[in-house]
């Protein structure tokens, strides 16, 4: 097919069976381009067009997409960012990936736009890719390994460094429903990617970056752009100050001076003598390799690769943990040693298992064993206490291999507090299956529309992110149930808009003004864009989300959040005596996003105003929307 280059775009998007073998190339959908800017919005795009509505999550018919956006692979701050979207196995609606490394980049230089993965192969293969087509080969000698001694092999049979690797560990391959893909050391987490990429026996994608450049609209102008970005990034008190110094893990001190870092599955928050054994400054001191960046360029490097230097899991290392890793495999299991964290966020990786969704599992399970609903004799011999740590490293193991008391936290919490049952249900933390993140809407309220409203379950970035504005801003109420959609949906729509489907990274965009994040946009795009229009497509994402799920079977009772926010507070601290009034705030978010009560479906009305109406010539959507 010959296709037209224009802008940041090849104009190609190669579809590839790996059951039947079958490839094609169609055009880009010029203006999903426009609409949805690339990567996470784009990909969202061809999934709804791609994804037959019930489709099993594990069925070939599930297709995996790949997008970069505009900024991916160029010179601009934080531009190593790819998206992926496909039906998630964990929450049985929509979900997404994001990743830094070298996937983003080697994306925009394949000559591919957009890589589409369906089918099922017989036996386990690997799917290259690169400026002389598809190939499909022989993965069986990799069956069975972890994510990076795949990525070794392959390198080495490819004989090639001009490669990026997108593997999946032994999670993957046994179809854990919370399993990654693991592209260098870096996830693409959440909602069980992994498990699909499994279920079609792909053991990688491997993309081959080929001569190509990545392809700008306007040279002169992105050069200016992302000039004035790095420079913003530089001055940004939190770009260049604690996310450089510490990374994410500078959150710990927030969140535990906030109080809202939770403790033992949710029962408590952690006590600042426990949680400051978690902070940044001892992650530094004791375990620190180097600072890394997940993609160059970028003023902060907020990565971390550290190593344990002594005691049971000396050896031990990992790019991370990250805020949400130590939160999950720490405080939520009452652990405050970040050597067991590293070890535990080491093995993740190999197996390409999502941390959060593993850690807050065994959470679960520990106060379910502390309770006496779980006994000795369902563990297997496990002494399943919080601050055992010797028993989360034996899971997390045993989760990715399925084997013994494993096999129960590989289903996730909603799936076990199901075969609990016992009223286990009210502090199984997750919502629409996926495990939430680690900060407690109980003294950050806006946290509570963001697990219970975004688009992939209990996660604290797609549904927007409110700890900043509501712990460090004297204007706002942090205990405020009412008013807090507005703040929510400006961080959700930015996000959405500039770093996921621009390219970019989430944090960095911290530190740049929306202005320089849409001339950015606009400059390697060629489509012009204001910062207004940037907020509005982030809009447009997010709702066109929100239709893939409701085509999926999600109503309005699916917006929830975990009982115990709203039924309990906890004992002590700043955050003791809150709850969340959820019936307010999902009334108010669904007024403010116009979504049907009952279907949660967005109004025709709101449709139109995002140039969406064209989702109704889907006959599922047609009859849902009033
Ligand atoms: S700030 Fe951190 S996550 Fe973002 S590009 Fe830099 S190293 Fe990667």
């Amino acid at each position: 097919m010959e296709a037209t280059a224009r802008g940041s775009w090849w104009g190609k998007v190669l579809f590839a069976d790996v059951g039947t073998g079958e490839t094609r190339v169609e055009e880009l959908d010029r203006d999903a381009v426009r609409d949805f800017i690339g990567g996470r919005g784009l990909a969202a795009f061809y999934l709804f067009k791609n994804l037959p509505a019930g489709t099993d999550p594990l069925a070939p018919e599930n297709p995996l997409v790949f997008a970069g956006g505009p900024l991916s692979g160029t010179s601009c701050p934080g531009s190593a960012r790819a998206a992926l979207a496909t039906k998630s196995p964990q929450s049985g609606i929509y979900t997404f990936a994001i990743t830094g490394g070298e996937l983003g980049p080697a994306l925009k230089k394949c000559g591919y736009d957009v890589i589409i993965l369906t089918g099922k192969s017989e036996k386990p293969v690997y799917v290259e890719v690169g400026p002389n087509g598809v190939h499909i080969r022989d993965a069986a000698h990799l069956w069975g390994l972890d994510t990076q001694v795949t990525q070794e092999l392959i390198r080495k049979e490819r004989r090639s460094e001009d490669i990026a690797i997108t593997c999946i560990g032994q999670g993957g391959e046994r179809l854990v429903p919370y399993a990654c893909l693991i592209n260098e050391r870096r996830a693409l987490g959440r909602g069980g990617a992994g498990a699909v990429m499994g279920s079609k026996n792909v053991k990688a994608l491997v993309i081959k970056k080929g001569g190509k450049g990545v392809p700008l609209g306007d040279p002169a102008a992105f050069r200016v752009a992302s000039r004035n970005a790095t420079a913003q990034c530089r001055k940004h008190p939190f770009t260049s100050g604690p996310l450089a110094s510490f990374g994410t893990v500078s959150t710990v001190a927030v969140t535990v001076n906030g109080g809202i870092m939770p403790a033992d599955n949710w029962q408590r928050m952690a006590p600042p003598e426990l949680g400051k054994q978690l902070f940044g400054n001892v992650l530094r001191e004791k375990y620190l390799l180097k600072d890394v960046a997940s993609g160059d360029p970028c003023p902060s490097k907020c990565s971390k690769l550290t190593v344990v230097r002594e005691g049971p899991y000396a050896g031990s290392s990992t790019e991370g943990p990250e805020y949400e890793t130590i939160y999950a495999l720490g405080s939520a299991c009452g652990i405050y040693d970040l050597g067991v964290i590293i070890h535990a966020d080491m093995l993740c990786d190999l197996y390409g298992i999502d941390t959060m969704s593993v850690g807050v599992t065994i959470a679960f399970a520990m106060e379910c064993f502390e309770k006496g609903l779980l006994t000795i004799k369902d563990t297997g011999g496990i002494d399943l206490r919080f601050g055992n740590a010797d028993a989360l490293v034996k899971l997390v193991h045993d989760a990715a291999f399925r084997q013994g008391f494993g096999e129960k936290i590989a289903i996730g919490s909603r799936a076990l507090a199901a075969e609990i049952g016992h009223g286990s249900e009210a502090f199984a933390m997750h919502t629409k299956g996926v495990e939430v993140g680690g900060y407690d809407p109980r003294g950050a309220k806006g946290m509570a529309l963001v697990y219970g409203c975004g688009p992939r379950g209990g996660c604290h970035h797609a549904g927007g992110y409110t700890v900043t504005a509501e712990l460090s801003n004297p204007n706002i109420d942090r205990y405020a149930d009412s008013g807090k959609v507005p703040i929510v949906l400006y961080s959700r729509n930015r996000r959405a808009a500039a770093a996921d489907s621009g390219g970019t990274c989430a944090f960095l965009t911290v530190g740049m003004e929306d202005a320089v994040l849409a001339e950015m946009i606009a400059a390697a795009s060629g489509d012009p864009m204001t910062a207004q229009e940037m907020i509005v497509a982030g809009d447009r994402i997010s709702t066109l989300e929100r239709v893939i799920n409701v085509r999926e079977g999600l109503r309005a009772d699916g917006d929830l959040i975990p009982s115990r926010l709203i039924t309990d507070s906890v004992p002590e601290g700043s955050t003791a005596g809150h709850t969340v009034d959820w019936d307010l705030m999902r009334n108010e978010f669904y007024v403010a996003c116009e979504l049907d009560p009952v279907t949660s479906m967005p109004t025709k009305a709101k449709l139109a105003k995002l140039n969406l109406e064209w989702v109704l010539d889907d006959p599922t959507v047609a009859s849902l929307v009033g």
